[in-house]
């Protein structure tokens, strides 16, 4: 029978969740989709000196705003749970002496001391089966010792008993067969007594197994880990109900090469974090794409194309579309390249099909910050505002600086164009605009625009000249929409009240 795909997320609250995390997530949700299966939200929260505080709410924001649905996890709940690791010490206990039991793993007494002891004396020191037999553990050890050494208390961990010699083969979905020989491992260690919590492959392996995950889909710094989690579940005997393996390509660098961190976001100025952070220790933010004015569609369509193709030249889908067309055939074994350029331009073009009144909606806080009271506006004006200049945004935040005129009457005029266009004639002719402009009957951009333009020819003045010179009073430099669609969204009053300060305002640097 088909086994029911089942995948799970299962990031650590070490710390803000990176952008190749969301990545992550969101492939797994894509493929749970598309086969109908679960998508499951697993927290592993076993290594307590690295427990963040805020960490595992930062997660379940940043998931919610990107639409990155969760089935089973510590908020949904579920039949599988608990889904945070700190709540499952019972269990991983009882699975840790299973293999204790069945002699496939053994306990180890050696203190911190002790192992760097033995590392400085032999170069490359492995705890293997070539040395443990020379340390303190369950295997060196008489019995006698080993129950007085726990009995009192003594601090142990357990280790895995690999048989070395071994070809461990990963089926990876994406890269194919990845053999490495057992003896390259060490005895990692699955549990420790001082915290009672088991390592991350255990609790790894032991979730996955009684979650009944049916593909592990993870970035490729955990690919290294793959052959150990292969032998561990073919020590519980479990070989027969292994996860298929999916290790995704690294994100890299925009220029260069390795992977993307978060000083690359801070030397090229982007963010590597889906949401702000504040971090609690140091008191250090880092920036976010919500934060930054990106629509989470945007920042979905944008990661999914990092690592995937579509296999046609598609390039903007929506998560129903991803969902339809995503398959790990089309996935890369090489890494992605970040490149935030593209970010930008899925970014413009979603702002692009959002509608107007809705880009309206997402401005006025934007106003707001820059002293305006979007209360004193209808808003239908304010939407119309953004309709004329959206084609020349990326983000909600730049529509401040394409529409501020819209809002404010200029206070400075751009020296650059003053030069070129402002001549000891202009303020008579502006003058002239003025008396042209109060005779019109109908003041919509169509019918305005045709009788200055009429009477500009008429006069013999230089279209050019006059043109720019309006459009200097109206919005301080020469840039913007159509002119008579800005006129008459502001207005005759105000449109002569600004050709009028011009005049009085405006002076040729000598
Ligand atoms: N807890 C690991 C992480 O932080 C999970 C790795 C895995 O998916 O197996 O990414």
């Amino acid at each position: 029978m088909e086994r029911k795909v089942r995948v799970r997320f299962a990031p650590s609250p070490t710390g803000p969740l990176h952008i190749g995390g969301v990545r992550t997530a969101l492939y797994n949700y894509l493929f749970a989709h598309q086969h109908g299966g679960d998508m499951i939200l697993r927290i592993e929260d076993t290594d307590s000196r690295r427990f963040v505080p805020g960490a595992e709410e930062y997660i379940n924001e940043a998931l919610a705003w990107l639409g990155i649905k969760i089935d089973e996890g510590v908020k949904e709940g579920g039949p599988f749970g608990p889904y945070k690791q700190s709540q499952r010490r019972d269990i991983y206990r009882e699975y840790t002496d299973k293999l204790l039991k069945a002699g496939k793993a053994y306990i180890a007494f050696d203190t911190p001391e002790e192992l760097e002891a033995a590392r400085a004396a032999t170069p490359n020191f492995q705890y293997d089966a070539s040395t443990r037999l020379g340390m303190r553990n369950s295997l060196s050890l008489d019995k006698a010792e080993v129950d007085r050494l726990i009995s009192e208390g003594t601090p142990y961990v357990v280790r895995f008993k690999i048989e070395p010699g071994r070809d461990v083969e990963v089926n990876d979905l994406i890269r194919g067969k990845v053999t490495i020989n057992s003896s390259v491992l060490d005895d990692k260690v699955l549990y420790k007594s001082a915290d009672d919590l088991p390592t991350y492959h255990l609790a790894n392996i032991v979730d996955d197994h009684l979650m009944e995950v049916s593909h592990v889909i993870r970035g490729e710094e955990w690919l290294p880990s793959a052959p150990l989690h292969v032998l561990l579940y073919e020590a519980f005997g479990w070989a027969d109900t292994m996860p298929s393996f999916v290790h995704l390509p690294l994100l890299l660098k925009p220029d260069g090469k390795g992977k993307l961190s978060k000083r690359d976001g801070d030397r090229l100025g982007f963010p590597v974090f889906p949401l702000e952070w504040h971090d609690p220790k140091s008191g250090e933010t880092s920036s976010g794409y919500r934060e930054a004015g990106y629509l989470p569609e945007a920042v979905i369509n944008f990661l999914a194309l990092l690592g995937w193709n579509p296999g046609d030249d598609s390039e903007i889908m929506s998560m129903d579309e991803l969902c339809h067309k995503f398959s790990l055939d089309h996935c890369s074994k090489a890494g992605a390249k970040f490149d935030f350029e593209k970010g930008k331009w899925f970014n413009h073009k979603y702002l692009q099909e959002t509608p107007d009144a809705q880009l309206a909606e997402m401005f006025k806080p934007v106003l707001e910050q820059n002293g305006v009271n979007p209360a004193d506006y209808t808003d239908e004006y304010i939407t119309r505002v953004v309709s004329l200049v959206k084609g020349r945004i990326n983000f909600v935040s730049d529509l401040w600086d394409q529409a501020k005129f819209f809002f404010k009457a200029p206070d400075t005029y751009e020296e650059k164009s003053v030069k070129k266009r402002w001549s000891d004639e202009t303020p008579r002719i502006m003058a002239e605009l003025i008396e042209v402009l109060k005779s019109l009957t109908d003041f919509s951009s169509a019918a305005a625009e045709k009788t200055v333009l009429d009477w500009i020819v008429e006069k013999g003045y230089h279209m050019g000249n006059v043109m720019n010179a309006f459009r200097l009073t109206v919005v301080g430099e020469c840039k913007g929409p159509h002119m008579f669609d800005i006129t008459e969204l502001i207005g005759r009053e105000e449109t002569i009240r600004r050709i009028q300060a011009g005049i009085d305002n405006i002076k040729k640097p000598c």
